[in-house]
């Protein structure tokens, strides 16, 4: 039986593993990083690698093609973490 709070997940970008709470939940959705809304597929970042550049290649063969897009995109998630 899995109990929700002690899922493990994987960050996309290092393969770290830990625990389902301790990580970032976001999917793609039209060219748009968003957190992860319950429906439909997402992946699980560190919080560690939201600032790494490994990040910004993952999400650009993921999400959007556009780089510059993705960093924009990074640059707001990353802000609305930390503040
Ligand atoms: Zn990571």
């Amino acid at each position: 039986m899995e109990n929700e709070m002690k899922s493990i997940r994987m960050c996309i970008v290092c393969k770290k593993r830990d625990y389902q709470k301790n990580l970032l939940r976001f999917q793609c959705k039209n060219g748009k990083i968003i957190k992860f809304s319950g429906v439909g597929r997402s992946f699980y970042i560190c919080k560690e690698c939201i600032n790494s550049k490994k990040l910004i290649k993952l999400l650009a063969n993921k999400c959007n093609k556009d780089k510059e897009n993705i960093k924009e995109q990074i640059k707001q998630i990353s802000f609305s973490i930390l503040h």
